[in-house]
């Protein structure tokens, strides 16, 4: 298929990519992996495609202040690869390396996946169970977005038209895993959970969880967070938790892929794979 016609700019800098967001009926172009599919097959019709994949604004990964910033252009290939995400939180990475296949990692990035919200992306779920924090700038000025408010339905997100993602905050993190079952072909997540934990000395202080590819969009699974928290990660309390994730997974998909039935069932078995990778670190 072929798109409808439109006007290709590349910003040279953020502030000229939000002015040209603000006075255009224009798209932010990324990696192109999500919205050029959208645009063949006419189901985008931007005016004007502003490519930001060279703002030297959105490059980068770092450690601020104890946090890790990594900037929204960051490539798949370049979380997985980078030596600090590894180090300080090597779920990230693993996340990263799940995604598609090494030409989608090469050209996709992190802020086009979050902006897009496909309800089987990988990151959402890490995103949230991180509780990450994204810095996003407009024609008003800067605002931090917390990702458990970020993602709010299908392809649906926390962003105004004239907004950028800038970067994304990321506390450091161990005892973190993401476990997902795959649809053969792309590699989108039919269901994926994150598990991240504060665990001290076997006992589990709290816990995060995210889900994604079971509904409209990455949500966080409180009731099964709250069946960990407090107690030693004995197999009886992770088969609790998996099974509390499962009975409570609301909003859940039913298509080509998968039932609902199957991904409540898979609900559980990835709930209980993360929780137990996490914990094994
Ligand atoms: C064959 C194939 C397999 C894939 N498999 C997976 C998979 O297994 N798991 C997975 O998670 N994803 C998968 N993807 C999606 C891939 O990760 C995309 O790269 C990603 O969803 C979009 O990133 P992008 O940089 O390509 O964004 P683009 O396609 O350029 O943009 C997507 C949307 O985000 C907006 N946008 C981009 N950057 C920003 C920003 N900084 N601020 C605000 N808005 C912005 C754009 O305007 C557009 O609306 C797959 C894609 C393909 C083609």
């Amino acid at each position: 298929m072929i798109p409808t016609e439109f006007d290709y700019r590349r910003a040279a800098t953020l502030d000229e990519a939000i002015s040209l967001l603000s006075e255009t009926d224009g798209k932010l172009l990324a990696g192109g992996h999500s919205l050029i599919p959208l645009m063949k097959l006419r189901l985008s019709e931007p005016g004007t495609l502003i490519d930001i994949a060279r703002l030297p604004e959105l490059k980068g990964i770092a450690q601020s202040d104890g946090m890790i910033e990594i900037g929204a252009g960051t490539t798949h290939h370049e979380v997985e690869t980078s030596q600090l995400i590894r180090e300080q939180a090597p779920v990230l990475a693993e996340c990263a390396a799940e995604i598609g296949d090494p030409q989608v990692r090469h050209r996709g990035t992190l802020g086009g996946s979050l902006a897009h919200s496909d309800p089987a992306a990988d990151y959402p779920a890490v995103m949230v169970a991180l509780d990450a924090e994204f810095h996003i700038k407009g024609s008003g000025g800067w605002r931090a977005a917390r990702a458990s408010e970020f993602f709010q339905d299908m392809f649906t997100v926390d962003l105004a038209p004239d907004e950028v993602i800038v970067k994304v905050r990321i506390a450091p993190v161990k005892y973190a895993a993401y476990a997902k079952l795959h649809q053969r072909a792309s590699h989108y997540a039919i269901v994926g959970v994150c598990a991240a934990l504060d665990l001290d000395g076997g006992v589990c202080r709290s816990a995060r969880l995210g889900l994604t590819g079971a509904g409209s969009h990455a949500v966080r699974m409180p009731e099964a967070e709250a069946s960990l928290a407090g107690k030693s990660l004995t197999a009886d309390v992770i088969d609790v938790a998996a099974r509390t994730a499962s009975d409570n997974a609301s909003d859940l998909s039913s298509d080509l892929h998968a039932s609902e039935d199957y991904r409540r069932a898979m609900v559980g078995v990835f709930t209980r794979r993360a929780i137990e990778k996490a914990a094994s670190r």
